[in-house]
């Protein structure tokens, strides 16, 4: 997929220019742009109800975004605190609103999610927002809240998907709105993706910036200002090279196999150590301790010799990180594994 992007990177389909040199108004461009959209929504099967956003600012802009468009005329929202990124979530937006933390696992270190049987719920929350996948402390939802049983059915439901997101298929119709930064399985940073209901657009603050009003950017077909063309036209080969891959449920049983392989050599040795309840285990970001921290620097270096680059761990949580986004194949993980058990049988 790198390829052809380099390939092409001089003249896009003998068209002159490079995608960075068109306008993104042209016919090139608002191709390259709707393939992009159709193809994004046929992989996670976005339903037609459903608007698809290109924007910027990174999911952190979000965190402000997401209640500028979301409280209308209410003053609270819901927050579940589940690692690093939730509590930034609910942090920025204490600037529009007050907060209810519905539940947190930070008593716990973060390991676990708290069941929803255990969330206490305003009684009428502008929305309650979620972290689906806690990138810094590895902890993943492999189920998604039901807030009409919890006597909130129009309450929406909002899920920071950044760092999972296209890893496996995952049932829109149960968010109201999705967010994440581009830079994990989706492209370029610089490109922030939102997936919102349609019904939800048109209520942002009138302090929302116009560039940041869902409403404004879903009718100007994400064109409100320019869009980040060059990381949209990545996004879509990547959206491509998954549909090639065999879409969602392909992707997900490899990013199965890679992770089970990682924990299971994790499991198999007192020489590491893992921190998440097996049940929410993240799938793409997998924290790992050495059971003696003074062996941390002659493991890193061992690891960069082989070519095994980025694994030491998020400074809040010390220790190690693997992340295994779709870029990584199996191979990848199984060389990873190599190296714990040789670094294990000359350190152990
Ligand atoms: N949320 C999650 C889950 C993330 O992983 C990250 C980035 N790692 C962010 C938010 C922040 O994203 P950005 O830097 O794109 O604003």
């Amino acid at each position: 997929m790198l390829t052809e992007a380099a390939a092409e990177m001089l003249d896009w389909h003998g068209s002159g220019m490079s995608v960075m040199e068109m306008s993104h108004r042209g016919k090139e461009f608002t191709s390259i742009i709707g393939q992009a959209e159709a193809d994004l929504r046929e992989l996670l099967a976005v339903p037609s109800d459903y608007r698809i956003l290109f924007m910027q600012g990174g999911a952190l802009a979000e965190n402000a975004i997401v209640p500028m468009n979301l409280l209308g005329n209410r003053h609270e929202a819901d927050y579940v605190v589940t690692g690093a990124w939730s509590i930034k979530s609910q942090k920025e937006a204490r600037k529009y609103c007050s907060v209810n933390i519905a539940a947190s696992s930070e008593a716990d270190g973060f390991r676990a999610i708290p069941p929803q049987d255990t969330w206490r719920l305003s009684k009428n929350p502008a929305y309650v927002h979620i972290c689906t996948n806690e990138t810094i402390h590895g902890v993943e939802y492999f189920w998604t809240p039901d807030l009409k049983s919890a006597g909130l059915p129009d309450t929406p439901l909002v899920a920071d998907v950044s760092s999972h997101i296209l890893s496996r298929p995952m049932d829109v119709s149960k968010f109201d709105v999705m967010y994440g930064g581009a830079q994990k399985n989706i492209g370029p940073a610089g490109l922030t993706l939102v997936i919102v209901r349609e019904a939800l657009l048109g209520r942002a603050l009138p302090v929302c910036p116009s560039a940041f009003d869902w409403k404004t950017v879903a009718e100007a077909h994400s064109m409100y200002n320019t869009p980040p063309t060059y990381a949209i036209y990545i996004a879509g080969l990547v959206f491509r090279w998954i549909k090639g891959q065999g879409g969602l449920a392909a992707i997900e049983q490899r990013n199965k196999a890679k992770a089970e392989t990682l924990y299971r050599c994790l499991d198999e040795s007192d020489f590491y150590r893992t921190q998440v309840a097996p049940a929410c285990r993240s799938r793409m970001n997998v924290p790992f301790f050495l059971a003696d921290e003074r062996l941390n620097e002659p493991f890193l270096d061992g690891a960069r010799e082989r070519g095994l680059l980025q694994l030491k761990g998020h400074k809040l949580v010390g220790g190690m990180r693997a992340s295994i986004y779709n870029a990584m194949p199996l191979a990848g993980v199984q060389a990873l594994v190599d190296y714990l058990r040789e670094f294990e049988r000359s350190h152990g």
